[in-house]
This record gives C-alpha cells, structure tokens and sequence, in this order.
C-alpha cells in the first residue's frame, strides 16, 4: 500500500486505529539530506506504545499511565516514485482495545467539522454558550457519542480562531472590519482620531441604515456615555432616537478615548458629517461640563436639554436624607421637575420647597438652579424632544447593551456583537412595520377625528392620541376671549381651578395650549382638542401632523431628502432577497433595469406637463465626495493611563463631572450581592417615581 504524502498515510493509520479502537502517535520522521526536505521515513505508533520514563527529579505524576510497550506500529518509506510505501506493519496489540461505544472518544475518531464549525461561529456569534451549543448539537444528532468531537475539542476550535483574530492586534482587526464593512455597503461611515504616535484616540462609526434613520428622525438625539467598555475602560457613546412607532432607532456609535470638550467636539464635528451636515432640533444628555461646551461649539442651532433621569438619580443621592422622608420632598422636587406652566410661578414654588425643607444653603441644588432652563420642564415645554423627556432612550439602550455585550469581550468581539443589537432593533422596526400593514387598531368611538389620526398616524401615536381625545368630555372650555376669528378659552379638568389657556386661530387653523404638549410631543393636547371639538372642528389641522410620526405611505408625500431615505429601505429589502439566489439577482437586475427606463419616461412626461419643480436648495442631496482617502496608518489603539488622566491631556479643567452615582457604582464592584440588591431595588424605586410624576403631570 502507498500513499501520496505524508498526511494521507497519518490520515489512513489514524481511521483504521479509530476504527479498531487504540490511538495513535507520531513516533519518528527522519528527514533526507537534501532534496527539498521531503520526509523519508515515518513511523507512527499505538499510543500504548514505550515505558513511562522515570523523572530525573524526585516528583509524582498526576496524569494516568497510559503506555504499557504496546508494539503496534506502522513505518512508511519514501520511494524514489515519491510516494510513501508501508515497509513495515504490526497490527498486534498486548491491550485490549476499545468498544464501540466508547469508540468515539478515541482522537483518531474525533473532529469538529466545517459545517459544524460554521454552527459554533452562528452560535458564538448569538451569544449561546459552548455548552448550550453542544448540548444542542448533540441532540440533533441523536447523542454526545454521535457528535464526532468532546467538549475540549469545541473548546479548543473556538480559543484557536480567537487567537488569530489576536495576532493582527486589536487596532489591525478593527481597521479590517471597517474596510470589510465599507468594501461590502459603500455608504458604511468611520472615522478615526489618531494621536501624535498614529495611537487610535476615538473612534465613531455609522452604517447607511443609520444615516438613513437620522435623516428621517434625527429631529431628536439622545447621546450618552455612561456605557463602558471594560477591556479599554472607554466610554461607549451611542447616538440614539425614537422612529415612528416610538421605538429606539440607533443614528451612530463611538468609542470614546476620554470625555473631555476636545473629544467631544471631535465627536460632534464627525458626526454631523457623516449625517451631511444636519442639525438635530434638540439633544439630551447627561450633566457634563465637557459635553456641553462642545455642543454650543458644534451644534449651535439645537436645543441642548439635560436628562432628568440623571438628574432624579443624583437628587435621590443628594438629598437622601430627606428625599425618602415623610414629608414629601421628593414630590415637591418632581413638581419643580415636571410641572408649571409660567416661570414666575415656577420660581415661586423652587423657593417655596427649598424653605420647607431648609436646603436653602444646598449647594448641589445650588448648582442645579443655575442651570435650570436645560431640565426645568416649565423652560423645555417649546423645546421637541418627540415625547422623550429624559435620555431614558439611552438608559434602556444601556439596559440592551448589557445584555448583548460582556465586559471581557476585546474590540473587534465587541463591534460584531453591537451589529447584533442594531440588527435586532431593525428586526423589531420590521415587525412593527408589518403589524401596521395587517392590522389597525381599534377606535373607541368611529369619529371623524379618530378616524382621521389612525389614518395619518402609526399605531403607536394614534393609540397617544386616542387617549388624549377620549378624555375631552371630562374638560370644560370657559370663553375668556373672542375677537375677529381669535378664540380664547379656559380648560379645567371637571371646571377645577387648575386652568390651561388655550388659544385659536380659526382663520388658519391655527391653535395654541399653555400646556405646550404638542411642542414638545408632538401630539395636540386634551385642551386644544377639547376645543377643537366645541368649535366642530373635526380632522386634525395639517400644521398638527409630524411628519415624523406618519405612517410610511404618508410619509412619501415628504420632501426629497426624505423621501430619498424611504426608497432606499425599500430597495435594501429588494437587494437582500435578490441576493439569496443568481437567478433572483439577475431577474431583480433585469426588472430594475425596466424600472430605471421607465422613471427617466415618467420624469419627461413630467416636464412636458409642466410639472417638474426642482425641490428647493436645503433639500438637495448632498452629493458625495469621491472616497479615495488613504488608509489610516495605525499603530495601535490607545490605551490609558492606569493611574489618573493621560498626561498630553490639554482639557483638564473641563473634565467631566462624575455624577454622585457613578462614584458609588465604581466603588460597588467588589461590594456583596447583597448591596447590589439593595442597590437594585432603589433604582427600581427611583423608576416608579419618575414615571409616577412623568403621568401626573405631564398629563394633567
Ligand atoms: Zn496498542
Ligand atoms: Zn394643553
């Protein structure tokens, strides 16, 4: 018998070693002088084979003995055919050999497979444990013994292949899956900040989906760092908003080298280029020096608006002494938070809590006074935030993050599995699109009014606004005013004393509430419905429809830029069943190419017809720049500085500041389970308060 190379005859010896039952072992290959260094002679042996040597030094052996001078062995020689001829062969065992049933532990019998390798990488990629994964495997199999591999061997593949994602190092893994990202979708934006050394400093990255998202509703941001990634200790900052149906949509992410107003400003600056230069209305943060600086720098036409999330957070921290006490601090500072229509009443009540309470010397309440028209809702009522009154769009999009991404995860690990939450996001986005195809909801009353929102609106929103307009018969609209086409009216809740002015345009359909619900919602209010309804007004004025929160079709009628991001989604979902199949990619290219002809047809008939207006200058598509930037020249990503901030770090003095919270949490790391339920269980309590207040107030 011969074989074509040595691994075909390693190959052979250890089928037929698994298929009788003992292993096998490489004995000896004894290399020719010269000739191109083919191996001459091989010998591979029974694992059985040989005495365990005694140890030169005095010490016991853990392992098992496993070799008993077994003479079963196969020797091969290389011919002058250069094919390897067995010279000798031994198929006598002085051991007994295995049994089928435990045929399948022996090596020779043991593989991970391509198909199964590919499974491994689905199920790594999935975050489904290497045990649930085997467990899962074996099953379809019929059992472990089926398998055609043990656990160590999975383990084995899985710590290898991380391995040679190693070896290109982090910052060469992460620039090839940049460029295989872009290679694959052209439109996929990043950008990288690079130190004096070419050291990684920030780095931010948005797909087209994204760009796309933010162009349709961008109008709202909410950006936030309190995510970090703990191999690199870099704040993770996700750019996220609210879509149609009030979900989380994600406009773009960064890996934040430190928060300083430099880093910030190089952030925003990237940002707003990759989303060709357009503002959002308003932005939501956290309290943070730097990040505020580098908003008035680089964002100067948006709103920017604190998270009263963190702010209730810090207050609980603060103020814990008397906050949970029993004598209602903590609901006059959700008043002072939520409620108030005028300012001079507002300021009225900020005195009057901090006497009741003597926090008249607090300096943390002090501080937060100065900045009191970034979270004070009675100075944010003209200020959209899309019904987001807090950056709790980013706390929940932390709460997904946790779930998805674990602290040991290294960068590269860390971009793929983020791809998973966005994909998971847009799958839910998909689903909700497909509820609103197939189903409509369900009208309390078949108005024209209602009819009318669930026609324009999406579920979700027509559902907000359905519960605003079931409440008008509860309201009383008192006549304060009336001249020419001007109304003026009162409205109370059952004629109470708590009053909302209301004023009506009836020449333009115009209407305007002191509650300000549809500034920063989005939505008309009970009050001005309440009117609306006694002036028989019976569809909802077009001022009075977002665009942002139509339904798809209504939203076409949108302008180019808009209307641009829709087609693209239709197309994408075009693109990705075409290219399941060569023969649906050639029937989709076929059909398009019909398509094209016939829009260049339908665009001339529209110029005959005199009906080709160009869309205005603002609208136009920003065409993008022929992308022949030169690969980045990394030399690695930066790390920090164990001990403190980095020393070339110029914005010391603007360094952000560290909310109460944040302190304790880096301090909890190592504190019992224990405090962390305690700690759990606050949170939870601080939730209910503020959705307590958010209800009570917001919609009265
Ligand atoms: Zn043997
Ligand atoms: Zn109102």
């Amino acid at each position: 018998m011969e074989f074509s190379s040595e691994d075909t005859a390693h190959m052979v010896y250890s089928k037929y070693a698994g298929n009788h039952g003992f292993n096998i072992r490489k004995q000896r290959r004894t290399k020719k002088k010269k000739e191109d260094e083919k191996v001459a002679r091989i010998l591979y042996v029974c694992s059985k084979e040989g005495v365990r040597k005694e140890p030169k030094v005095n010490r016991s052996y853990t392992r098992p003995i496993t070799r008993c001078g077994c003479k079963a062995h196969m020797a091969c020689y290389l011919q002058s055919s250069r094919r390897y001829k067995i010279v000798s062969f031994d198929q006598n065992h002085n051991h007994e050999l295995v049994r089928t049933p435990m045929k399948h532990l022996l090596k020779g019998n043991r593989a991970v497979t391509v198909s199964q390798k590919q499974h491994a990488d689905d199920a790594e990629m999935s975050g489904i444990s290497a045990k649930a994964t085997i467990e899962m495997m074996s099953r379809e199999v019929g059992g472990r013994e089926n398998l055609g591999f043990l656990d160590k061997d999975y383990r084995n593949y899985i710590y290898r292949k991380r391995m040679a994602e190693m070896v290109k190092g982090d910052a060469g893994a992460v620039l090839e899956y940049f460029q295989k990202k872009k290679e694959d979708n052209s439109s996929f934006f990043y950008s990288m900040q690079l130190d004096e050394d070419d050291m990684i400093t920030n780095i931010f990255w948005a797909d087209d989906r994204s760009i796309s998202d933010y162009n349709l509703f961008g109008d709202v941001i909410c950006f936030d760092t309190t995510y970090k990634t703990n191999d690199y200790d870099r704040p993770f900052a996700p750019f996220v908003g609210v879509n149609h149906h009030k979900q989380t949509v994600v406009f773009g992410a960064a890996l934040l080298y430190d928060e300083t107003t430099e880093s910030f400003k190089w952030l925003f600056e990237t940002f707003l280029g990759a989303m060709s230069g357009k503002q959002p209305k308003t932005i939501l943060t956290d309290q943070s020096a730097a990040m505020a600086n580098a908003i008035v720098k680089v964002f100067p036409e948006t709103k920017h608006r604190l998270c009263v999330w963190h702010i209730y957070l810090n207050a609980a921290k603060n103020l814990s002494r008397i906050f949970h006490g029993p004598d209602q601090s903590a609901m006059d500072f959700g008043k002072c938070v939520y409620d108030h229509e005028e300012e001079e009443d507002w300021l009225l009540a900020w005195n009057d809590m901090l006497n009741k309470h003597k926090l008249t010397e607090n300096t943390w309440l002090k501080n937060l006074f100065e900045v009191r028209e970034k979270w004070a809702m009675v100075y944010g009522r003209h200020t959209f935030t899309a019904d987001m009154v807090s950056t709790q769009r980013s706390e929940s999009m932390n709460s997904i993050l946790k779930r998805y991404l674990k602290s040991s995860f290294d960068l590269l690990t860390f971009f793929k599995h983020y791809e998973r939450v966005l994909d998971d996001r847009r799958y839910k986005e998909l689903v909700a699109d497909f509820g609103m195809m197939h189903t409509s909801p369900v009208l309390v009353a078949s108005v024209e009014m209602l009819q009318h929102a669930e026609e324009v609106y999406t579920p979700e929103v027509f559902t907000l606004f359905q519960k605003e307009y079931t409440v008008i018969g509860d309201y009383v609209a008192k006549k304060k005013s009336k001249s020419e086409m001007m109304y003026e009216y009162n409205v109370s809740y059952r004629g109470g004393a708590r009053e909302h002015l209301v004023k009506y345009d009836a020449a333009n359909q115009m209407i305007h509430c002191s509650c300000m619900k549809f500034s920063f919602a989005g939505i008309l209010c009970r009050h001005a419905l309440k009117v609306l309804d006694k002036k028989n007004v019976r569809r909802i004025p077009p001022t009075y429809i977002l665009n942002r929160w139509k339904t798809p079709n209504e939203a076409v009628k949108q302008s180019i830029g808009k209307r641009y991001s829709h087609i693209c989604r239709t197309f994408r979902e075009i693109a990705s069943v075409a290219a399941e199949h060569i023969e649906l990619t050639m029937c989709a290219d076929k059909d398009a190419i019909e398509l094209l002809k016939k829009l260049e047809e339908k665009k001339k008939d529209l110029v005959r017809a005199n009906k080709w207006m160009p869309d205005s200058l603002e609208d136009k598509l920003v065409e993008e720049e022929e992308d022949d930037e030169d690969v980045p020249n990394v030399r690695g990503i930066k790390r920090k500085n164990p001990c403190g901030r980095p020393k070339n770090q110029k914005d010391r003095n603007h360094g952000r500041f560290k909310s109460v919270l944040e302190k304790k949490n880096r301090g909890t790391s190592k504190s019992s389970s224990k405090a962390r339920a305690k700690k759990k269980l606050f949170q939870v309590l601080i939730y209910i308060i503020c959705f307590w207040f958010m209800s009570i107030f917001i919609k009265m």
